[in-house]
């Protein structure tokens, strides 16, 4: 190891999302990575050797990104960046073997739910969905006793689950996988790499739809996989090259600009995050709350034990009001915010809220009145008054 990489190896995690993917430090360099827009690339030797060759199989302005969210992961092997979080499940997915089981949370990602299901209805892979939260209960479907059960080929791990979240035992669920001979592949999309980092607790995958906290500003649509396992990385690549599902170069791009401020975003929406839910605990209009960061949440002793902070999402069940049930009144309360942005997505420097069963292809198991909160960066103060006049107009 050289000097600089010693040096690089002792940053912490707030400095490497500023000074990871820099250009070299060379007279007249940009300080910046350039954004390159090229289909192929000069070249009289072979692929072999490491030739670009075509812009599908590399393009120089997603390395810098690969490099720096594989450092955040702690992984010994370059990212994988892809065009959207979900072309990144799919080309996880494509690890699943045919015909083999595949371990799932109940209440994964929609779009990752529906994507499983459909490769289950085909024939392609056989689908066990579990509350991830029921360490026993994914156990055993990680490796069913009974005649003609196999176990598992792939354990899907997603803590925070997205909307309900759920919290794993990440650390026993991986070696519960591992013993059965599964490969485990974990959405960090909630926590991001600075709160959870599912590689030094077992996981062979993680997986980023960087259009949320990575990249941070609602502009761009991005996914990513990192592993450190020199075989499973070939495959992904070899997936993402034959499948397309790449990064278009100004995305990428972007989404290293909004890496640069990703410790701040954190911080501050985390801390945000933990003061609203304590506020929305005691108002009586809200008829029950999760978050993590609250003493009496059931994922609570588990995320303090396995997370740096507890993430800036916040779920609510809004209680009927008015006359109106509680789905009514959700819907009253994200049409009565000034400042809160109603709209689906999460991770931005702006607040968006949503209640989630508007969408057809969540599950039926979310409760019809619960709203989705994704703290933003706004004052605190600001974001609570919006609440609350909110909150008001649905009646003492
Ligand atoms: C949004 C999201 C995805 C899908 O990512 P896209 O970038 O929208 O394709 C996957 N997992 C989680 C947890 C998400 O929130």
């Amino acid at each position: 190891m050289s000097l600089s990489e010693q040096h690089a190896a002792d940053l912490s995690a707030e400095t490497v999302v500023v000074a990871a993917g820099r250009p070299p430090r060379e007279r007249d360099m940009p300080v910046n990575p350039p954004l390159v827009l090229s289909s192929t690339y000069f070249g009289t030797g072979s692929l072999d050797t490491g030739d670009r060759g075509y812009g599908r199989y590399s393009n120089p302005t997603w390395d810098p990104f690969e490099e720096a969210l594989a450092r955040l992961e702690g992984a010994e092997l370059p990212g994988l960046l892809y065009s959207s979080g979900l072309a990144a499940v799919s080309s996880a997915l494509s690890l699943i073997p045919a015909g083999g089981a595949l371990v799932m949370p109940t209440h994964s990602y929609s779009g990752t739910l529906v994507m499983a299901s459909e490769l289950a209805q085909k024939g392609f892979v056989e689908l066990r969905a579990v509350d991830i939260a029921d360490t026993a209960a994914v156990k055993a479907a990680l490796a069913p006793g009974g005649p003609g059960a196999r176990p598992a080929a792939m354990l899907w791990l997603e803590s925070p689950t997205n909307p309900m979240l759920g919290i794993a035992d990440v650390a026993a669920l991986t070696e519960a996988a591992h013993a059965a001979g599964a490969i485990v592949v974990t959405d960090n999309t909630f926590s991001t790499p600075l709160v959870q980092q599912p590689l030094a607790l077992g996981s062979d995958v993680v997986l980023h739809s960087v259009t949320k906290y990575l990249a941070g500003h609602s502009d761009v649509v991005l996914g990513a996989l990192v592993t450190s396992n020199p075989d499973i990385r070939s495959a992904l690549l070899h997936n993402r090259t034959i499948h397309g599902g790449i990064a278009g170069p100004f995305e990428a791009w972007l989404a290293l600009r909004g890496l640069r401020t990703l410790a701040l975003r954190v911080e501050r929406s985390q801390q945000s995050a933990m003061i609203l839910a304590e506020r929305l605990s005691n108002h009586p209009r809200v008829e029950s709350i999760r978050f993590p960061g609250l003493p009496a949440d059931p994922g609570h002793e588990r995320a303090k034990a396995q997370m740096k902070g507890f993430g800036s999402i916040v779920c609510i069940q809004v209680a009927p009001a008015g006359g109106l049930d509680g789905a009514g009144a959700a819907d009253k309360l994200v049409q009565a915010l000034e400042l809160w942005l109603p709209a689906t997505s999460l991770g931005g420097v702006e607040s968006l809220i949503e209640r989630r069963r508007r969408h057809a292809a969540e599950p039926t198991s979310v409760p019809e009145n619960l709203v989705r909160l994704s703290v933003g960066i706004e004052n605190v103060e600001d974001l609570w008054a919006d609440l609350e006049q909110a909150l008001d107009t649905l009646g003492g």
